[in-house]
């Protein structure tokens, strides 16, 4: 070990301090009541990389070193002497670890039980700030490095790849990424595993399985993401979707002591998620890019015990049952009292009928970092004249050579904010065209060409244009509700005040009182966020729906 083993750490940079803390005496004595005292042999380890993790130490004597398998052996990562500790985010998902903490001499650590960790920091906010900042320090310095135990090989011209790396981040997974078309020497990795170039994407998964053109389920499996789900347990709520206001749901539930499981068919974030710059949610003036806003409050409903589950979706609702049942993709069950449908929207696609033929491969719904990498300075499509179209513009417009806005409307005055019309106007890398729409695209694996047709002159012009970033709004996720819940005639939720009489009868409404604002046609089910009918489409306004929410789940709890 030690000839293949770099003994310098890696450099940690400015908040070595804070991903790295020593604890006070007084800390570790209120730490060590919660666990047990425990000698460590030289050589010893404690935690091995890739399995999940349920404990956690904190060292009182000698000196632990935490190291990474690498291709040619290992990479000292840390070394924790007395009043430091183990861990980074996964203490709080219980996923596995990534490092291999180990001890370099003789040794003493407090072992302390996942579980029993996790309650202790709802109960002890100094420890719990000082845990939590280490904890996303840490990984977010894992994430930047790329250090982490998977491997991506694939292609910009591959759509799979580009969904790969949006789940893997979206799930704030550390990757490392290696480019067929670029980087040199990849050809033999894959010869190594007798893996063909067709393969591509190919996941190498814990340095040990090689997947090939993986779902994100297989990835999740592998990486070991979920939890097993337990089908007789009867939860307290069950939310659907991990978007803004699925999230929120979770953070308030989870935080007053409801038993919590978030469902997502993705990665936690939702449509928020594919934003590269959130500017008026409140309290964040220089803006939030989506995917933090999402993994931070991703950590915070883990923090308060919120059991999150991704990569699966809700297929059905069992109504006519109680207490409630929602059938998961894979064919379990989970079993709650009291459901929040927080599943939002999906993006209204473009009526071109090759579109399929190129979404990730030159046609994108999101416009965030990973996207705006792949476009380069080329000259980029927006369509759509919304905020959502107006921020991709703006945010692309800083690396793409030209972007150009094409709305079917005369201008965007009537659907965007005054702010960034203003910053679109001033952009001379922007260009507006109004009465315009999409009629055709081309190309091979990856957009080439697109068409539009002006609708005031009826000409259609072709332009060599590989990144297409389609903003036109969205459509709710309801469809797998299946007639469960009253809807609106655009198939929307419909929640509290806006039921009609008419609509609680069909629903055979059993009960005295009427439904709770944000509750459904059935008792106990709610709906929030851009799922909802009647809502504004805002990150605040699905933070405070999930939050409310809440509220009422705790009244119906009690009913
Ligand atoms: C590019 C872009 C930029 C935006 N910028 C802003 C902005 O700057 N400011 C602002 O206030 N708003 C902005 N918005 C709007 C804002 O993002 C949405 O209003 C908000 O995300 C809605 O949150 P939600 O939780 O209700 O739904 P969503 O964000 O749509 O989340 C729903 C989640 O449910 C999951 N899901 C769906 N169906 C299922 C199922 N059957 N099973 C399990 N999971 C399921 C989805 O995968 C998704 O993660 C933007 C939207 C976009 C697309």
């Amino acid at each position: 070990m030690a000839d293949t083993l770099s003994r310098v750490p890696i450099s940690l940079g400015p908040r070595a301090e804070e991903m790295f803390p020593t604890l006070a005496p007084a800390q570790i004595a209120r730490l060590a009541t919660h666990g047990r005292a425990r000698r460590v042999a030289p050589g010893e380890v404690l935690l091995e990389a890739g399995e999940k993790i349920s404990q956690f130490f904190v060292v009182t004597a000698g000196r632990i070193e935490a190291v990474r398998q690498t291709a040619t052996g290992e990479e000292l990562v840390a070394i924790e002497g007395p009043g430091q500790f183990s861990g980074e985010v996964s203490m709080l998902s219980g996923r596995r670890g990534f490092v291999t903490f180990r001890a370099i001499e003789a040794a003493e650590v407090i072992e302390i039980h996942r579980e029993e960790l996790l309650t202790l920091v709802q109960t002890d906010s100094e420890l719990s700030d000082i845990l939590m900042r280490a904890f996303i320090l840490r990984r977010a310095s894992l994430i930047a490095r790329g250090i982490g135990d998977v491997v991506l090989v694939g292609s910009t011209h591959s759509s799979g790849t580009l969904r790969i790396k949006e789940f893997l981040t979206r799930n704030g997974h550390p990757y490392t990424y290696l480019d067929l078309d670029t980087d040199t020497g990849v050809q033999d990795l894959l010869d190594h595993f007798h893996v063909g170039v067709d393969d591509v994407p190919v996941v190498i998964c814990r340095c040990k399985f090689v997947l090939r053109h993986p779902t994100n389920r297989e990835i999740a499996e592998c990486l070991g993401f979920n939890e097993a789900i337990d089908q007789t347990h009867v939860r307290d709520v069950v939310i659907i979707g991990a978007g803004p206001s699925g999230l929120a749901a979770a953070v308030y539930g989870a935080s007053e002591g409801l038993d919590v499981l978030v469902l997502e068919m993705n990665a936690p974030g939702g449509q928020a998620g594919s934003s590269s710059k959130i500017e008026n949610y409140l309290g964040f003036p220089t803006g939030i890019s989506g995917q933090e806003l999402a993994a931070r409050a991703s950590t915070q409903a883990q923090k308060f015990g919120a059991q999150v589950i991704v990569a699966k979706d809700a297929k059905r609702l069992f109504c006519g049952r109680k207490p409630y049942a929602v059938e998961i993709d894979d064919g379990s069950n989970l079993i709650a009292r009291a459901v929040v449908i927080a599943t939002g929207a999906e993006y209204r696609k473009l009526p071109v009928d090759n579109l399929a033929q190129f979404e990730n491969a030159g046609v994108y719904y999101g416009a965030t970092f990973i996207e705006a990498q792949l476009c380069g300075d080329d000259e980029v499509i927006v369509v759509g004249g919304g905020n959502s179209a107006g921020q991709a513009a703006v945010f692309l417009a800083q690396t793409a050579r030209r972007v150009y806005v094409l709305v079917r409307s005369g201008g965007l005055a009537e659907s965007m904010s005054r702010y960034l019309i203003r910053r679109i106007e001033e952009n001379p890398k922007i260009v507006l065209r109004t009465h315009t729409e999409v009629v055709a695209l081309e190309g091979g694996e990856h957009l080439e060409r697109v068409s539009c047709r002006d609708a005031q002159h009826g000409t259609v012009e072709t332009h060599d244009i590989r990144h297409m970033f389609v903003m036109t709004g969205a459509v709710p996720n309801t469809r797998w509700l299946d007639g469960c819940l009253a809807l609106d005639a655009a198939g929307f939720i419909k929640t509290g005040p806006d039921l009609s009489p008419d609509d609680l009868a069909a629903a055979h409404w059993p009960l005295a009182r009427l439904p709770h604002l944000l509750e459904t046609s059935l008792p106990g089910v709610f709906a929030v966020g851009d799922v909802r009918g009647g809502n504004v489409k805002r990150v605040a306004s699905a933070v405070g729906e999930g939050s409310i929410a809440v509220s009422f789940v705790h009244r119906v709890l009690h009913e």
